[in-house]
């Protein structure tokens, strides 16, 4: 017989997403459980995203996980576009009156979330397995799962489905209720971790006839770098001297050195947008991940999620506070809007800045002077620098 459990919001998956949906509800009063299916370690140790938002980092600092971030965080001001071996740079703070982004990694902000929720008393359930979502027609929808050898059964008045691409919810909700949106990008990127101290104080994105790379850091002596490569690349074919020449030839400019170091990591990530819409079915709501994927040029993807669960909070909030279900029925469409604001971006720094297959020269002509336009007009780079620091949260 499985173990009963209940709970108010049960929240599947410990990412971004569930994690800071999860606080920002225990601060509201409001009780939340969470599975996940790795184990702690795995999670607090997967490298992805490092650009967090002026709003996010915002968001962090008032629900009081803010204290390592705001200390080991480094505050960037502005991004550099290169292209034909020129350096331009998208001043932030001149162009959005002040704001900047914070470069701190993924994987620190869900040891800072990790810690700071078991601390106050929250519950995280690791290494769950057999995870399967029920009945979130009704009103009192449950989740299944198995920890430990033993079966439980938690029934709650709500489910979060915070369990991103490849997780169980989305899949759950039956044919025909959700529209997907999809592009699948004809490439990817190669990235590498690396001990060496960034070659630049801020991040430089390159657009150069081989293809796309990207300098980004993650503290003062880690780098973080990626070439454009094909989506199915096989990484045993980049031995690291390789993974520099091509970061090299790249990223050249006149008096400019790309500092090296060990390679402490390396992978191939895939490029693609992706929306299902609604991002509700019944009790069941999707957040962050589970309901879109951004190709990672903008650094939007971490954000979105977190943008996304604050929308879906303060439903909450107002739900348990008035019985009022009004936030709770415009959750999927207020996030959508923001979702597409940042699907827009993200596209449109992916089509400016790779190079695609079967292009001619005038696509590649066409780019530069977009390049060219971006970095000289003021309205072009105020365009980027508004998306880049992050849109207004709703
Ligand atoms: C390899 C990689 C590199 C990336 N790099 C960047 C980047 O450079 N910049 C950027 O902006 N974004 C990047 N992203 C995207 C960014 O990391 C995500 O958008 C962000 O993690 C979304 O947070 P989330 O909480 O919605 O989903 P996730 O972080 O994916 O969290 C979902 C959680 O649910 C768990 N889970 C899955 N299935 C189940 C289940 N059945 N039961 C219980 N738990 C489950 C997962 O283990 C995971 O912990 C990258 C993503 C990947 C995959």
């Amino acid at each position: 017989m499985p173990i009963s459990q209940r709970t108010q919001v049960g929240i599947v998956g410990a990412g971004p997403a569930g994690l800071v949906l999860s606080h920002l509800l225990q601060l509201e009063g409001i009780e939340s459980l969470v599975i996940e299916n790795r184990s702690r370690q795995y999670v607090e140790e997967r490298v992805r995203a490092g650009v967090l938002e002026q709003g996010t980092v915002d968001l962090l600092t008032e629900m009081g996980v803010g204290q390592r971030m705001q200390r080991e965080g480094l505050v960037h001001y502005g991004i550099e576009l290169r292209f034909n071996g020129k350096g331009h740079r998208i001043d932030f703070k001149e162009l959005t009156g002040g704001k900047g982004i914070t470069i701190y990694s993924q994987h620190e902000v869900v040891k800072d979330l990790t810690n700071a929720r078991l601390a106050s008393g929250g519950q995280i359930f690791f290494e769950v397995e057999n995870v399967s979502v029920h009945d979130f027609t009704s009103s009192n929808p449950k989740i299944h799962y198995r920890k430990d050898s033993q079966d439980y059964e938690m029934s709650c008045d709500f489910i979060a489905g915070c369990d991103g691409f490849h997780g169980i919810c989305r899949p759950s909700i039956p044919e025909g209720i959700l529209t997907t949106y999809e592009r699948v990008y004809p490439f990817g990127w190669l990235g590498i971790l690396a001990e060496a101290p960034p070659s630049s104080d801020e991040l430089i994105y390159t657009y150069h006839e081989r293809g796309f790379a990207l300098l980004s850091m993650r503290t003062p002596h880690i780098s973080r770098l990626y070439v454009q490569c094909d989506p199915d690349e096989d990484i045993a074919l980049w031995p690291d001297e390789k993974i520099w020449q091509e970061l090299e030839t790249r990223l050249a400019s006149d008096g400019w050195k790309l500092t090296k170091g060990p390679i402490l990591q390396k992978g191939v990530t895939g490029m693609r947008s992706f929306v299902v819409e609604p991002m509700r079915y019944g009790r069941l709501f999707l957040a962050g991940d589970s309901a879109h994927i951004v190709p990672p040029t903008g650094a939007k993807g971490l954000n979105l999620a977190v943008a996304d669960v604050r929308v879906l909070a303060r439903a909450f909030k107002a739900f348990y506070a008035t019985g009022r279900t009004e936030l709770l029925n415009t959750y999927s469409e207020v996030c959508l809007r923001r979702v597409w604001k940042v699907q827009r971006f993200s596209w449109w720094m992916t089509s400016m800045l790779h190079r695609f297959p079967g292009e001619n020269p005038f696509d590649h002509r066409r780019q530069l002077a977009e390049l060219d336009y971006v970095t000289s007009s003021r309205a072009a780079s105020q365009s980027l620098a508004e998306n880049y620091v992050g849109l207004p949260m709703d």
